[in-house]
């Protein structure tokens, strides 16, 4: 029992960067040692650097599977969504959203697309940025 107790007092004293116990004169509410949160914030600056590559080579890559599909479906009959990803399009990839008269385009960059259920079967269609308008 003692121990148990004894642990969790210890354990409010780690520092939650390198797990070792921090000095017993830091302040009741650093929760890091100094080095480790500095150290931190440089490694968080870092993955968000490398985050950003990743959806900068996400935009890219569909922007290139878009403009496929786009030449293939020019008569806006839509693409079978599960054709799409066979093809290497990323539903998850960030987009941003544009206006086209009652629909909503989420845009790469020059493409974008939008989702259709017709007759049960979810299709895609393909944007191209000159082709949108906004009716607001
Ligand atoms: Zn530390």
């Amino acid at each position: 029992m003692e121990e148990v107790h004894n642990y969790q007092i210890i354990a409010k004293r780690l520092c939650n960067r390198c797990k070792k116990p921090l000095d017993d004169n830091d302040h009741g509410n650093r929760k890091a040692h100094p080095d480790c949160a500095k150290n931190y914030k440089k490694q968080h600056q870092k993955e968000k650097y490398q985050i950003g590559n990743t959806a900068k080579l996400m935009i890219q890559k569909n922007e290139a599977v878009a403009a496929r599909l786009y030449e293939m479906d020019k008569q806006k009959t839509g693409i079978p969504f599960t054709y799409a990803m066979e093809q290497g399009f990323r539903f998850d990839c960030p987009t941003f959203t544009r206006k086209h008269l009652n629909k909503t385009v989420n845009m790469f960059d020059h493409y974008g697309y939008v989702l259709e259920t017709i007759k049960g079967e979810i299709l895609i269609f393909i944007y191209y940025e000159s082709e949108l308008f906004s009716i607001d």
